[in-house]
């Protein structure tokens, strides 16, 4: 899972403190179910390739994934030009498909959620309530609750 350009239009974002990532407690707690359903009807779109996008949370909520325009979706990797798309300080990380069996993040993955947001979602075939699971930056997972 490659996304290309994401990094400079992330980077627009304040790196978190050493005390927050200390804390216990995730900074996002909750997915709006309008916001899974729309995670699941693009993985579905995109199958067999990969989609991908960012997530928007307001307090501990995720209520948008942005859909970038220009996404290119090849056979493995969906390519993503973020830099289309203004620097946004409530993105908190990425969705993105896998078309495998498996929500665990790549190799990759792991490089790109290290960097850059602290939240992010894969969901995987056959993309449904219950086959996506969230990460934190350290690829470590995190419990959200569908509200
Ligand atoms: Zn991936």
């Amino acid at each position: 899972m490659i996304l290309v350009g994401f990094i400079d239009w992330l980077l627009g974002r304040e790196d978190e403190t050493p005390n927050q990532r200390q804390r216990s407690e995730h900074p996002v707690q909750k997915i709006e179910k309008e916001v899974l359903e729309t995670i699941i009807e693009s993985a579905k779109a995109a199958h067999p390739n990969e989609f991908a996008g960012a997530l928007r949370a307001e307090g501990d909520t995720i209520t948008a994934v942005l859909l970038v325009p220009g996404t290119v979706q090849g056979a493995r990797h969906a390519v993503i030009r973020m830099n289309r798309l203004p620097v946004d300080r409530s993105v908190v990380g990425v969705v993105h498909s896998h078309p495998s069996k498996s929500a665990r993040p790549s190799k990759e993955d792991l490089q790109l959620f290290g960097k850059h947001g602290h939240t992010h979602i894969i969901i995987h075939h056959p993309y449904t309530e219950t086959t996506w699971r969230t990460w934190n930056h350290r690829g470590e997972p995190v419990h959200l609750d569908v509200v």
